[in-house]
């Protein structure tokens, strides 16, 4: 399956996105992990886009747009992938369904995840993350068993995102109410909008995902 998870900065679009992933054999394609991966690697793209970033703005859409055309296109995306982080706009949505349909290809499902503002910051505020492997953990909720390392790399300490500082994470959510919200009801006037409620555990949420995915199958 081809699936777009979409919502507010916080809402577990990373880590429920690897385990839909991991667990289906599909791509996990994170527009914001390949951005944090160009700016660790000093490219001319992480060079672009470190501005961007740390002051929680949205980098060029045609930047995105390009980057994930290239993403979506290799070998392991054939299986299914998700994304997490795009689109974040609507030109970024209408360039989706145009590469999509280029390649005879579709969305199946755009999965909106929601919980309120005061939960999300507090989840962003408690989030860590490894620096190996980019597992998010978070402080209050879903710490890591020894309290600062990463479960699969004992002896890595878990890093916090400049962006998930309190400064930014205000400016990620006007972005967010301001350029990326829109989609929700782009996706809903298309039909193509599953609503999954976000506020319960990680389980939780999961076990929802799947039983929304499970239903798009059975619409199929
Ligand atoms: P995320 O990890 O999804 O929260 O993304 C972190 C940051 O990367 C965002 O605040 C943006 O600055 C940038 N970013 C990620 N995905 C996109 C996108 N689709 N369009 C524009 N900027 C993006």
């Amino acid at each position: 399956m081809r699936v777009v998870l979409l919502g507010p900065p916080g809402v577990g679009k990373g880590t429920q996105g690897r385990r839909l992933a991991e667990e289906h054999g599909w791509a996990l394609i994170s527009t914001g992990e390949m951005l944090r991966e160009a700016v660790r690697r000093g490219t001319d793209l992480g060079v672009e886009a470190e501005r961007q970033i740390n002051a929680g703005l949205l980098v060029a859409d045609d930047v995105m747009i390009g980057l994930v055309r290239d993403r979506t296109g290799e070998a392991d995306a054939d299986k299914g992938f998700v994304l997490d982080g795009f689109p974040r706009t609507v030109p970024q949505a209408d360039a989706l369904d145009l590469m999509l349909s280029q390649r005879g290809q579709h969305l199946d499902a755009v999965l909106s995840l929601g919980a309120t503002e005061e939960e999300l910051v507090q989840r962003l505020s408690a989030r860590r993350e490894c620096p190996v492997c980019k597992r998010a953990f978070n402080l209050g909720s879903a710490p890591p068993r020894d309290g600062s390392a990463c479960d699969d790399h004992p002896g890595t300490t878990l890093i916090q995102r400049a962006d998930d500082r309190p400064e930014t994470v205000r400016k990620r959510f006007a972005v967010y109410h301001e350029q990326t919200a829109p989609l929700i009801d782009y996706y809903r006037r298309s039909g193509r909008l599953r609503e999954v409620p976000a506020m319960g555990s990680q389980n939780e949420v999961y076990r929802a995902l799947k039983d929304m995915l499970a239903r798009v199958a059975r619409a199929v």
